[in-house]
């Protein structure tokens, strides 16, 4: 899949996409990410990507002309994308959507900064509007960055375990139980007996319950969703 970003600081994404399981995808060709400087689609002498809002209140608000011309030279240039604008006021990021849009072939990221970004794109051009969170960032391009990794782990072949995507957390609606590795003892702090046992229907049973446990104390919210009837509290 291709995904291009388009941004006022394209620097911020080198190192994060430069690094482990993100670099192999790139490096395979399972995923190709291109950032582009937002201020190249800026017409005029000073190239001005950000004014005052109209009505007032202080800051800058983010021009419609450099985003739509990006947009529509990278749909032109690449085949149709869907454009998606970070905003703090858009669809949560959830592994369902992240599932749905490794199912895309072209994304076309757009950040905001500052203020934001004219309302004429999130009416008129993006496809989407994506939040990663209930939180106020002081831009676009970490939760750009967040997307691409969640998609990602859901192309076919980034992770060396295909089934991994599916067991993490959030998929069932509960955690993934806990995790141990060696030694068995650490500091006098033994790992579980269940998990040295070999009985692999029993570890995957303790795992299962373990998680639940987890769920249930930290996020009570997420455990309705998807239990069996023997694990149903209601
Ligand atoms: N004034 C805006 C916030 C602007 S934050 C408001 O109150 O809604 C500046 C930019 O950061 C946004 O345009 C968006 O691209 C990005 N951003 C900030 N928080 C975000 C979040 N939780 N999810 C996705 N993008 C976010």
């Amino acid at each position: 899949m291709r995904i291009d970003v388009l941004t006022l600081f394209p620097g911020i994404f080198s190192g994060p996409l430069d690094h482990s399981i993100l670099a192999r995808a790139i490096a395979s060709g399972r995923l190709a990410v291109a950032v582009h400087d937002l201020r190249e689609f800026a017409e005029g002498k000073h190239r001005v990507t950000d004014e005052p809002p109209f009505g007032g209140g202080g800051g800058m608000v983010m021009k419609p002309e450099p985003v739509f011309a990006g947009v529509e030279a990278l749909r032109e240039r690449f085949g149709p994308g869907k454009a998606i604008l970070l905003s703090p006021q858009g669809e949560l990021l959830t592994p369902a959507l992240a599932r749905a849009l490794a199912g895309e072939e072209h994304l076309v990221l757009v950040c905001g900064r500052y203020e934001g970004v004219d309302q004429r794109v999130a009416d008129h051009l993006a496809d989407l509007e994506v939040s990663i969170g209930d939180y106020v960032l002081t831009g676009g391009e970490l939760p750009a960055l967040v997307l691409v990794d969640a998609v990602a782990r859901f192309l076919p072949g980034v992770l060396g375990d295909p089934q991994a995507p599916y067991r993490d957390s959030f998929e069932e609606g509960v955690f993934e139980g806990p995790q141990y590795t060696r030694p068995r003892v650490f500091r006098g702090h033994a790992v579980p007996d269940v998990l040295l046992s070999g009985n692999h229907a029993e570890i995957d049973a303790w795992r299962r319950e373990e998680g639940l446990r987890r769920t249930l104390l930290r996020r009570p919210d997420l455990v309705k969703k998807k239990l069996t009837p023997g694990e149903r509290v209601d």
